[in-house]
């Protein structure tokens, strides 16, 4: 009886070691992970406001995580059913979808992927590099007296490839407009739109200007709502993306391009095109999800 009540007494006393030695061991891995990704500000911040480490460790992956903004990832999160890198994004640019309100420089320069919309801009001196003459190339465009049509090395290599495959399908695709330089930009929107904010882009605020953006019809149609109609517009819509290019104003999604449809304008993204096409995104959708910005 009293060798029971021992080895008793010795199981309670294990047990209550192990449990106070593991609650020891979590306040120890806490505190680690804690000094290992944050200065003593923030952890006394996360200690006052009561945050649980595990809440934190998703966002952790992201640069720009700032954990004095946790509770406004949180409420968006919560709000809009956001991701946590959506939630990061929002709270850090709040004016994403307020054309002309509050611009910003514009994002990913110098990648395939450049955001420049009515909230992102270009410099007025900003001229992309590797600018080549369309002619250089064995492809359809506009003949126009007084003007050249140049778009950037890369999306020429590419757009070759989509020409090339159209044209095997007997489909009639040309060039109307590629690169647009500031001050071309700034009298187009000056003197022959009359300043129109919804029929043209504010000069810096052309995605023209960066090299990557194309317009593409043909003779019958030109850069009208016509194109549409087009069985070139349709074989444009099934195969574009293939070779890296993205309708880049599509119907119903003006409150995220700050545009109408336009059935003309092309852009070059490169391998995102994919992902933006199968989900049926906009750029400007794809890059809030998916980079940092
Ligand atoms: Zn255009």
């Amino acid at each position: 009886m009293k060798g029971k009540y021992h080895s008793t007494i010795i199981t309670l006393l294990i047990f209550a070691l192990s449990v106070i030695f593991f609650e020891e061991k979590q306040v120890i891995q806490k505190k680690t992970f804690l000094e290992n990704h944050f200065n003593r500000e923030e952890i006394s911040y996360i200690h006052k406001n009561d945050i649980d480490v595990k809440d934190i460790e998703p966002y952790l992956q992201y640069q720009k995580f700032n954990i004095f903004k946790y509770h406004l990832y949180q409420e968006a999160r919560e709000k809009y059913n956001f991701t946590y890198l959506e939630s990061i994004n929002y709270v850090n640019n709040p004016d994403y979808y307020h054309f002309y309100h509050n611009p910003q420089k514009a994002l990913f320069v110098n990648t395939s992927y450049v955001l420049v919309n009515k909230c992102y801009y270009l410099d007025k001196d900003f001229v992309p590099k590797d600018l080549v003459n369309v002619k250089l190339y064995d492809i359809d465009c506009i003949v126009r007296e007084d003007e050249e049509i140049y778009l950037k090395k890369e999306v020429l290599e590419s757009y070759q490839l989509m020409f090339n495959a159209a044209k095997g399908e007997g489909v009639e695709l040309m060039v109307f407009s590629g690169y647009r330089s500031y001050q071309k930009q700034k009298i187009l929107y000056n003197y022959v739109y009359g300043q129109d904010d919804t029929i043209s882009a504010r000069p810096g605020f052309s995605e023209h200007q960066t090299g990557y953006a194309v317009d593409i019809s043909r003779p019958n149609e030109g850069l009208t709502e016509f194109f549409e109609q087009s069985k070139s517009f349709s074989w444009l819509m099934d195969n574009c993306y293939k070779y890296g290019f993205i309708l880049r104003f599509p119907h119903d999604k003006e409150n995220k391009t700050g545009y109408a449809f336009e059935p003309w304008h092309f852009r070059y993204v490169g391998p995102i095109a994919e992902e933006i096409h199968l989900n049926n995104l906009t750029l400007e959708e794809y890059l809030f999800s998916n980079l940092e910005i």
